[in-house]
C-alpha cells in the first residue's frame, strides 16, 4: 500500500498546531520544591502528562498514568512491540527571551516557546505520525506503544519508575525522537576516575594549594595553585610571561601573606570535546614542573603536567578505537590539592568505546608513579550502539532518505538520549542537519517546516517499523 504521508499530514497540519500550542502552553519545568507524592517533579510536568493523555484519550487511545512519572497507550495488535520514547518536561527558561517562553509566538516560519524544539514539538509530531496510521486504519502486525516521561531532563527519574512499575514487558526495540535526523545509533560509555594523593610536601618549593575546574564534563577553563619556598615573585612572573606567550594563554602570578598565587587562564570547552578547550589546570602543572617541589606534591603536579593535550588518553596507556564508535577520549575535569589534605584528587572524565571499560582503564591508571589510590564515580553509563544493519536502523535511515533526498550515515555521540532505554533503541529525529538547534537556550524555537517534515517521516516510519 503507498500512502503520500507529505499529503496525509498537510490535511491535519492545524489540528496539529493547536494540539503542539496548547501543550507548549503549560510551563512543565521540574520543581522539587513543590514535589510530593502526587507530584514527583513538581506539578508542571504532571499538567503536561495529564493533557497529553486527555489528548490520546480522545484520539480513541486507552492511556495509562504510571502514578505521575510517565505515561503511555498502545496501537495496533501482534506479539512484537515498537517503542516510541519522547518527553514532556523542559528545561528551566531561563533569561534573555524576546516573548514569554510559555506563550507560543509564531514568526517567520518558526515556532518560539520553550519545549518547542525538545522535546513537545518533536513529541507531537511523532504523535500525529502515529494517529495518520490510526485514522487511514493501515494494516500493522506489530504494536506501537508510545511513552512519554517527565523528567527526562534532570536525572531519568520517570524512567526508571516507569521500567519497575509499568508491569508490561518491555518494548522490542524503538527509538526516541529528541534529536537528530538522520539517526544517532550510538552513544559512547561515560565514567569518572579519581587518582587520590596525600597533601604533605616539604620541598624547596611548597605547593600550599592546586584548584581548578568546575564540573567533571566541561575542561577547567582556569586553575590557580598557591606556592611558596625558594623563589622569587619577580622570578616566576618572568618564567610566567614566557610560558603563557608560548602557549597563546593568560595568567598572573599574584603575592599574598609570603606567598605566591599562580593562576592561569585556558579555555572551557565540552567535556566530551577535550580537545575544543585548552585545559588551565593541565596547562598550570606544566609550568609548575619545573620547580623543586617534594613528595606527593611533586606527584601531584608531574601527574597533572603529564595529563595535558592527552585527549586520546595515550599517555596514560587507555587509548582504545572502536572502529565503529570512534576513540575514547578523555577530560581532566577538576583538581584539587590542599597541603593540609589526606586526599587530594584529580578527576579523569571518560567517553570510551565498547571494547574497553572502566576497570581496563582503572588498571591502567594503577599503574602511574604518585597516586595512592584510583576509585570510580557511581554514575555510569556503558557504551550503546546498535548497528547499522539492524532492521530498525536500515527501516529509520531508508525513510529519511527517501523523503529527504539526503543520504542517512550512521552518528555516535558522547552524550545521552531515551534512545539508550532500550537494547535496540536509537534516536531519530527531529532536528535536520541544517536545522538551527537552539534546545536549552533562550528563544527556543522550531521551525514549522522541520516540525511538518519531521511528522511526515515519522508516520511512514512507525508504517514501515510495524506493517
Ligand atoms: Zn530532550
Ligand atoms: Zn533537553
Amino acid at each position: 500500500m503507498t500512502v503520500d504521508f507529505k499529503a496525509e499530514f498537510e490535511k491535519r497540519k492545524d489540528d496539529f498546531m493547536a494540539d503542539l500550542i496548547s501543550l507548549l502552553e503549560i510551563n512543565s519545568e521540574r520543581d522539587d520544591s513543590k514535589a510530593d507524592k502526587e507530584h514527583p517533579f513538581g506539578p508542571g510536568p504532571v499538567k503536561a502528562l495529564h493533557h497529553f493523555l486527555a489528548m490520546a484519550e480522545r484520539d480513541g487511545y486507552k492511556t495509562r498514568n504510571i502514578d505521575n512519572y510517565a505515561g503511555d497507550f498502545e496501537y495496533g495488535e501482534g506479539d512484537e512491540v515498537l517503542g516510541i520514547f519522547a518527553h514532556l518536561d523542559v528545561v528551566p527558561a531561563g533569561s534573555g527571551w524576546e516573548t514569554d517562553p510559555y506563550k507560543p509566538v509564531i514568526k517567520d516560519g518558526r515556532l518560539y516557546a520553550r519545549g518547542s524544539s525538545d522535546d513537545k514539538g518533536p513529541t507531537m509530531a511523532c504523535y500525529y505520525g502515529l494517529k495518520i496510521i490510526k485514522e487511514l486504519g493501515l494494516p500493522v502486525s506489530r504494536k506501537v506503544r508510545f511513552v512519554v516521561g517527565t523528567d527526562e531532563e534532570s536525572g531519568w527519574g520517570d524512567m526508571d519508575y516507569y521500567f519497575a512499575h509499568n508491569g508490561l514487558k518491555n518494548p522490542d526495540f524503538g527509538f526516541s525522537p529528541d534529536a537528530d535526523f538522520p539517526i544517532i545509533n550510538g552513544e559512547k560509555g561515560n565514567i569518572t576516575e579519581y587518582l587520590h594523593f596525600d597533601g604533605k610536601n616539604e620541598g624547596l618549593v611548597v605547593l600550599h594549594s592546586f584548584n581548578g575546574g568546575l564540573r567533571e564534563n566541561m575542561v577547567p577553563e582556569s586553575a590557580t595553585a598557591v606556592i611558596s619556598g625558594s623563589v622569587s615573585a619577580q622570578e616566576v612572573s618572568d618564567l610566567l610571561a614566557n610560558f603563557v606567550a608560548s602557549h597563546k594563554v593568560t595568567g598572573q602570578v599574584v603575592e599574598n601573606d609570603g606567598k605566591l598565587e599562580v593562576t592561569i587562564y585556558g579555555k572551557s570547552a565540552h567535556g566530551s570535546t577535550p580537545e575544543e578547550g585548552v585545559n588551565g589546570a593541565t596547562l598550570l602543572g606544566l609550568f609548575l614542573s619545573q620547580f623543586d617541589f617534594y613528595g606527593p606534591a611533586k606527584a601531584y603536579i608531574e601527574v597533572t603536567a603529564s595529563l595535558h593535550n592527552d585527549f586520546a588518553g595515550e599517555k596514560l596507556g587507555v587509548a582504545y578505537t572502536d572502529d565503529k564508535m570512534g576513540p575514547l577520549s578523555m577530560n581532566a575535569g577538576v583538581f584539587r590539592f590542599d597541603e593540609n589534605s589526606s586526599d587530594n584528587t584529580i578527576a579523569l572524565n571518560f567517553r570510551y568505546p565498547k571494547g574497553t571499560d572502566e576497570l581496563k582503564i582503572k588498571e591502567e591508571l594503577s599503574k602511574i608513579a604518585g597516586p595512592k589510590a584510583i576509585t570510580i564515580s557511581d554514575s555510569h553509563h556503558t557504551p550503546h550502539y546498535v548497528p547499522m544493519d539492524d532492521e530498525l536502523v536500515e527501516t529509520l535511515l531508508s525513510v529519511y532518505e527517501k523523503q529527504t533526498g539526503l543520504k542517512g550515515h550512521e552518528q555516535v555521540i558522547g552524550g545521552g538520549t531515551f534512545g539508550r532505554l532500550l537494547e535496540r533503541g536509537v534516536a531519530f529525529g527531529a532536528m535536520f542537519p541544517d536545522s538551527i538547534n537552539t534546545m536549552h537556550q533562550a528563544n527556543e524555537f522550531m521551525a514549522l517546516d522541520d516540525l511538518y517534515r519531521a511528522a511526515a517521516i515519522y508516520a511512514e516510519a512507525i508504517y514501515e517499523l510495524i506493517k
